[in-house]
């Protein structure tokens, strides 16, 4: 008798989507058929959906050091909340940010210790720090991010293209990808500059200062040095069509590059900034109509890799301010990357479901070679969600888990109602409620 039979739902699988029911072994999918027989425990999936766990690639829990603004406990919920079994986080905003292996330890205990889902952890390249970056890699780093513009934080400075390079070949000698913020320093801060010598300091003033020239410039510029490096690149939260098209044809001319958005660049407008203020406040910003239905485009035609939320909340004090340029960025979404998805991707537009496995599942274990990872396949970690496609909600402060009310997708509606999220064969998301915490572990690339 197996662990846990999975009855009767639609798989959607590597080959399709099947009606089967699915059982579960020592926390790994042991069979798929039409009918399996008992099971110690079974989850009646009848006219529900079942897809791969959501792997965030992108996100910003701050733990250890800013705990205040998330941590991985309050996170890895509303991760788990929105049907999502891992996530990668990024060097920054904890304190100290992960630029050596004494760092890198304190995150992995903490984490360890706290989240209620899988992680990896992303290790930083910063002016100075080549000579860690093999150590990273041997301490687990699932890869090395880069800023290309301010971080917004001094002590993770940006790198210069010099820095940037020299990082890259590190990189690739230790087999790891590096991801670059990528917005050109010189245009963004010029036209900042600009901005507060003129005295203008509102939200158009601030979208206006980061467009998308300084994207595409930055993306050709990071792929040049990448292809010349022999590195892996990953671009993260690619924010305009033109900026995909640029990272097409850089992959065109040879560079292996993952393309990166996020959800709330699919979900909102720059209308959205000026009607919701800060909590929609991000950098590259969100951008206009036109340039949004570009990147749905390039999504729909299976151009865009993977999306993942850059999750990056904030105290609400620091989300209040006269000058919008001062006033600290990020959208906080963890919880609703599927739930956009399946919204305004596979209902509204006809984003096909085995797509929106490849984008928030089988690309991200692929790329970042987790083992058993990110498909529902026989020997793969059991990690799934279950969700009710046609059930109809509105996101409230109640049904949020992130540590502060702070997201734009609160009173959005979306079809498409998660109702459980497993891990490894446990359930750590039902019926609205965490059921089981303390299972996280650190994922390590095979390679
Ligand atoms: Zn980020």
């Amino acid at each position: 008798m197996v662990d846990l039979v999975v009855r009767g739902g639609t798989l959607v699988t590597p080959s399709g989507s099947v009606r089967a029911d699915l059982a579960v072994e020592d926390g790994r999918i042991c069979e798929i058929a039409t009918e399996i027989g008992g099971a110690r425990d079974e989850i009646d999936a009848r006219g529900l959906t079942v897809l791969p766990g959501v792997i965030d690639v992108h996100l910003h829990f701050n733990e250890p050091g800013r705990e205040d603004w998330e941590g991985a406990a309050t996170g890895s919920r509303a991760l788990a909340a929105g049907g999502g079994v891992a996530f990668f986080d990024m060097p920054l905003n904890s304190t100290p940010c992960i630029v050596g292996r004494a760092e890198f330890e304190a995150k992995r205990c903490a984490l360890e210790k706290n989240s209620i889902t899988d992680f990896g952890l992303w290790g930083g390249i910063v002016p100075g720090n080549r000579d860690a970056l093999a150590e990273l890699a041997e301490c687990g780093a699932i890869g090395f991010k880069a800023f290309m513009a301010d971080s917004g934080l001094p002590e993770f400075p940006r790198s210069d293209d010099l820095t940037l390079y020299e990082g890259m070949r590190e990189a690739a000698r230790v087999n790891r990808p590096v991801a670059v913020h990528a917005e050109s320093h010189e245009i963004t801060q010029a036209l900042a500059r600009r901005a507060a010598e003129e005295g203008r300091r509102g939200i158009r003033d601030f979208l206006n200062s980061r467009p998308v020239l300084a994207e595409v410039e930055a993306i050709e510029r990071a792929a040049l040095l990448a292809r010349e490096a022999g590195a892996k690149l990953h671009v993260v939260h690619i924010s305009s069509g033109r900026g995909v098209a640029a990272a097409l044809e850089a992959r065109a001319r040879g560079t292996d590059i993952c393309i990166e958005t996020c959800a709330h660049y699919l979900f909102f407008t720059e209308e959205d900034v000026e009607r919701l203020g800060a909590v929609a406040k991000c950098a590259p910003p969100l951008r206009d109509a036109c340039e949004q239905g570009a990147l749905w485009d390039a999504v729909l035609a299976g151009q865009v890799d993977v999306i993942a939320s850059d999750h990056s909340p904030a105290p609400p004090e620091m989300k209040t301010g006269d000058d919008f340029f001062r006033i600290w960025g990020g959208i906080a979404g963890a919880q609703c990357t599927l739930a956009v998805l399946l919204e305004a991707g596979f209902h509204r537009r006809g984003l096909e479901l085995g797509r929106v496995t490849e984008l928030t599942a089988a690309t991200p274990a692929r790329r970042f070679q987790l083992q058993g990872k990110g498909a529902l396949a026989v020997g793969n970690d059991a990690d799934f969600v279950l969700v009710d496609l046609q059930r109809e909600y509105t996101l409230e402060e109640s049904g949020l888990f992130q540590k502060h009310r702070l997201t734009p997708y609160l009173g959005a509606r979306f079809r498409g109602a998660i109702r459980r999220t497993v891990l490894r064969g446990q359930s750590i998301f039902g019926d609205g409620r965490i059921v089981n915490a303390g299972l996280g572990k650190m994922l390590r690339s095979a390679g």
